[in-house]
Order: C-alpha cells, then sequence, then structure tokens
C-alpha cells in the first residue's frame, strides 16, 4: 500500500522517540557500517535501559532544537537519518502501516495555522 506520510515534509518526529531499541542484528549492522567491532559499537551508539519490566540496548541520543533530544544518528540541520542503509529493523518498520500518526497531525496544524513550516509541539 502507498504511504500516506512524506517524511521528507517531516522534521523527524519518530527519531526523538526516548526508547529505541536495536537488536543484536542491528548493532552489528551499524558496527559493520562504521567498520568497528560489535563490542566498539553497542559501546559508542546503544546503553542499557533497565527496569522490573524492561530490558533493552538503547539507540544513544544527541541534543537537538526541534524536539530537545533526538537519535544521535540524526542530522538535526538535514533533518534526516545518517546511517539509512544501515538503519535498526524499528525504524524500517515504523509507522508499521502506510499512515503515520504524527504525520497527520502535522499537516492538520499546517493546514490549521496556514504555514507549512509549521512544527507542533508534540
Ligand atoms: S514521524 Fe512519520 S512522517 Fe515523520 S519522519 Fe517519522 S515516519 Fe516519517
Ligand atoms: S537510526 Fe536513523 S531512522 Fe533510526 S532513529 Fe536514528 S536517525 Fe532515526
Amino acid at each position: 500500500m502507498k504511504p500516506r506520510y512524506n517524511c521528507l515534509t517531516c522534521p523527524g518526529y519518530c527519531c526523538s522517540h526516548s526508547r529505541i531499541a536495536v537488536s543484536d542484528y542491528d548493532i552489528a549492522r551499524l558496527a559493520k557500517h562504521f567498520k568497528l567491532s560489535v563490542e566498539e559499537a553497542k559501546r559508542r551508539f546503544t546503553y542499557r535501559y533497565q527496569t522490573k519490566e524492561v530490558d533493552e540496548q538503547i539507540l544513544r541520543h544527541q541534543r537537538d532544537h526541534v524536539y530537545k533530544s533526538i537519535c544521535r544518528f540524526f542530522d538535526t540541520d538535514e533533518r534526516r537519518c545518517t546511517v539509512y542503509e544501515a538503519r535498526p529493523n524499528v525504524c524500517r518498520r515504523y509507522p508499521y502501516g502506510n499512515q503515520c500518526g504524527y504525520y497527520d497531525f502535522l499537516k492538520f496544524e499546517r493546514a490549521h495555522q496556514d504555514d507549512e513550516d509549521f512544527i507542533p509541539s508534540a
């Protein structure tokens, strides 16, 4: 089904999610992309997030002028992923269908504000 969203006009909201969990396979792919050992890639790019219910390896973040914090692989000026070919599976699958809730919200707000560059706080 054809996507009903356009990531090129979105400032990358999904990349600002605080917990972007990666698998060993994702880390190995990033390691290969950067020509690093798996251990080094894991240390540099991820950290362990652990609660009573959850035990995940999460992508590290960086500061962002739009969403305050965003994935370390995001180009905060160009608003795009810098590791697109090596991005984790969860990024490949998102938004899990042909619609993106944030994009619908963005489109609605931009039409409402009559400003095609408007960025609502999520
Ligand atoms: S939030 Fe939706 S429209 Fe925006 S970059 Fe992510 S998938 Fe694309
Ligand atoms: S790896 Fe790329 S697509 Fe995935 S969250 Fe980071 S910047 Fe976004």
